[in-house]
């Protein structure tokens, strides 16, 4: 066993490199409260630039610009429709409910993924008994359905259906880059389709915190405003901007190289007789489903004992996540780890 385990629990553990740090380091800091923050407007500026938006608000978390994105399009009683395995939904608290008192329409989809059929079948008759549907909200790429993507001309159809029926469309974005690495997709595709965005900067870029809501200058005034109220107005967070900022020149093209090691571990575990079904591996995350009778709890100790932290997100499913802090070597290190189970 080596002495440092190769963490592939999520992609939120990775620590800032040297680099990051320096900048971080380096940053100049204002009272962001007061719009104060050179280091936090200037990441706000570019990332909205990137995206095609007018806007965007730096948040400490995605849960938090998520929550933020649904308490500024509804209002209590309305509701928002979703995917089953959505982390809006499964991941942050009843948060929907708890900070927007809207209700859910829940939708199975295909890898975390809906259609625009369903959508249409879900969205509410205009009638006094209903609640008013206001929102879709999608996720690119999805966690629990193993990092897959969209295609984009199903969120382009979406979008279509949500604007004939009056409903915003919202992008959980948390990995957002890695899908457009992986499909090349376009950046202000993205900001021309949806009403509004969640990026988090903490997840495959590597920052230490961070996420942003990114919408047109009313969205993002009132997003302002909700962020205060959830007490996420920070102060002199320039340093955790500066971070964002290194990581967004950085640590964006070799997401590449977690898609490659994710596709290395995929076609190890294909081979292997304990697993049953692997999810098809898109990007950087891996969920395979072990063999009746096995199970995932027990085998994330067995891995742990020789050195390879994994996520057990079910009885019988394992979640491996590929980042920044994954070498290589650490790769070649895990396959031979499978090979010997
Ligand atoms: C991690 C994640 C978030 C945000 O999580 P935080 O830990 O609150 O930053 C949002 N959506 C998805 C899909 C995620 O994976």
């Amino acid at each position: 066993m080596s002495t440092k385990p190769i963490d592939y629990r999520s992609d939120t553990v990775t620590r800032p490199t040297p680099a990051m740090r320096e900048a971080m380091a380096a940053a100049p800091v204002g009272d962001d409260v007061f719009g104060e923050d050179p280091s936090i407007n200037q990441l706000e500026e570019k990332t909205a630039q990137l995206f095609g938006m007018e806007a965007a608000v730096f948040c400490p978390s995605g849960t938090m610009t998520n929550q933020i994105a649904i308490k500024c399009h509804t209002q209590p009683g309305d509701e928002v429709i979703c995917e089953e395995n959505s982390h809006i939904y499964q991941y942050e608290g009843g948060g929907i409910a708890f900070n927007a008192g809207a209700s859910v329409k829940l939708l199975a989809g295909d890898r975390g993924r809906i259609k625009t059929r369903q959508v249409a079948e879900a969205i509410q008759p205009d009638d006094v008994h209903r609640p008013i549907s206001r929102l879709v909200s999608l996720e690119n790429t999805s966690n629990r359905g193993g990092g897959c993507c969209y295609a984009f001309e199903e969120i382009v159809s979406i979008k279509q259906l949500c604007q004939e029926k009056g409903l915003a469309l919202h992008l959980d974005g948390a990995r957002v880059w890695n899908a457009i690495v992986a499909k090349q997709e376009n950046y202000l595709d993205y900001g021309s389709t949806f009403d509004s965005i969640s990026v988090c900067l903490s997840k495959s870029l590597g920052c230490p915190v961070g996420s942003l809501l990114l919408g047109n200058r009313a969205f993002i005034k009132k997003a302002r405003r909700i962020r205060k109220v959830f007490g996420g107005g920070m102060r002199q967070a320039g340093s955790l901007a500066a971070a964002g900022l290194y990581a967004l020149d950085h640590h964006i093209a070799r997401l590449e190289q977690d898609h490659l090691h994710a596709r290395m571990l995929g076609e190890c575990l294909q081979k292997k007789s304990f697993v049953k079904l692997l999810l098809p591996v898109e990007t950087n995350i891996l969920i395979f489903e072990l063999q009746e009778g096995q199970s995932a709890p027990a085998l994330a100790a067995t891995l742990k004992e020789r050195g390879v932290l994994a996520y057990a997100i079910s009885p019988v499913r394992i979640r491996l996540v590929t980042h920044l802090d994954i070498s290589e070597s650490d790769i070649y290190q895990t396959i031979d780890i499978f090979n010997s189970l």
